[in-house]
């Protein structure tokens, strides 16, 4: 079995990153396909969730 992300050959037996060699390479090729799945022309970053997006009454503060 090869791992799909760097094609060395991958352990299968008591491999829990199945089919890559590495938990390394699952996530390289899990990033590739989320970002492909998600990514969005124009779209922001994801905002931290800690951080409150702004109000419109900030907004209104300003003008
Ligand atoms: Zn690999």
């Amino acid at each position: 079995m090869k791992c799909p992300t760097c094609g060395k050959p991958a352990e299968w037996k008591d491999n829990p990153f199945r089919p890559f060699c590495s938990e390394r390479c699952q996530l390289v090729d899990l990033g590739r396909w989320v970002e492909g799945e998600y990514r969005v022309p124009g779209e922001p970053l994801p905002r931290d969730p800690n951080e409150p997006p702004p109000s419109e009454h900030d907004l209104e503060k300003d003008v």
